[in-house]
């Protein structure tokens, strides 16, 4: 079975639309505010792509492009008008930012209430005591993946690979949470294991998050697992329209035929962040953020 990322975001666009809709008709326009820093490709295009996602169900956006030689002072104080106005409802820093700008900083500046990427070490700490609060988006959006599949977690061994801040300790802490949608038992394993394979073929269902194309073969996993991939690699390709293509963490080609369910890249966990950063938005133009439960 394809984990098919870009068809259930399109469904959740389209109850979001719905609540975009409603909270308009009541006055309030869910707006969020973009900040790119420097002009990175693939963080540009990762900008316009959320800016392009939320215009589409009636979100407001505001894309800021301040040049790599911006001050530290400079982003701070953008990001404190952004908290003061009552018009902007999520705030999003696209990184990663220039090494002169203290990225923790600035995420902390961040009003908790507006972190719709939930960085802010208050939604970082609400999430791990099970609190209502904004869930990185990417990590949020597989758990919804899973749970559209009708993928059951709970008593599941998963194994997740790589424990950034952003993607495999919040997914972690999501899957263990003592909760309906949840309840799995966790493994997370990064580049001090000496024997990565030891684990992922443990999985019943394997989260990727790494950044190696290819890292996973088909030999690395249990026959009939759940394979996530989380892996954005840009190959080089003369044959592709731009020179390259992108490919995920694991070889699809090889995992494939062992798994039971599998994300593709692209395709999979991508479009569901996006679709979890939207839901972010309005529920946080909606003022619900802290008080509804992420999965019911
Ligand atoms: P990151 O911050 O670079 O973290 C990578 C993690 O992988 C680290 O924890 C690292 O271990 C671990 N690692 C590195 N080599 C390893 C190995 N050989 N075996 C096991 N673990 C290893 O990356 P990230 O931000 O989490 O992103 C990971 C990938 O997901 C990237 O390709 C990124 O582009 C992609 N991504 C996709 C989405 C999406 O929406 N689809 C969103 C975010 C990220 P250490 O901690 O020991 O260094």
């Amino acid at each position: 079975m394809i984990l098919d990322g870009k068809t259930v975001a399109s469904q959740i666009h389209d109850e979001l639309r719905i609540e975009v809709e409603s909270l308009r008709a009541r006055g309030i326009v869910p707006h969020i505010a973009l900040l790119l820093v420097g002009d990175n490709a693939a963080s540009l295009s990762y900008v316009q792509s959320k800016s392009r996602a939320c215009e589409k169900i009636g979100i407001a956006s505001t894309v800021h492009r301040l040049p790599a030689s911006a001050s530290h002072q400079e982003v701070i104080e953008l990001i404190c008008r952004w908290n003061q106005d009552p018009t902007i409802h999520g705030i999003l820093v696209q990184l990663p930012l220039p090494a002169h700008i203290r990225t923790d900083d600035v995420l902390q500046t961040i009003d908790p209430q507006k972190d719709v990427d939930g960085f802010h070490p208050v939604n970082v700490g609400r999430a791990v005591l099970g609190l209502p609060s904004f869930v990185p988006c990417t990590p949020a959006g597989i758990v919804e993946l899973l749970r559209r599949y009708r993928i059951t977690v709970r008593g599941k061994h998963v194994v997740v690979l790589g424990r950034s801040n952003i993607v495999g300790k919040p997914l972690a802490n999501l899957l263990m949470q003592k909760a309906p949608w949840a309840d799995a038992i966790v493994t997370v394993c990064h580049s001090a294991a000496d024997d990565v394979q030891a684990y992922t073929r443990q999985a019943d269902i394997l989260v990727v998050a790494v950044g190696r194309a290819g890292l996973i073969h088909g030999d690395d996993v249990r026959e009939g697992a759940v394979v996530v991939d989380v892996g954005i690699n840009r190959i080089e390709d003369s044959t592709a329209p731009r020179g390259y293509r992108i490919v995920g963490d694991v070889d699809f080609a090889s995992v494939a035929p062992k798994a039971s369910a599998i994300t593709p890249v692209p395709g999979g966990v991508g479009p569901m962040t996006i679709a979890l950063l939207l839901r972010n938005t309005v529920y946080s133009a909606a003022g619900i953020a802290w008080e509804k439960p992420l999965f019911q």
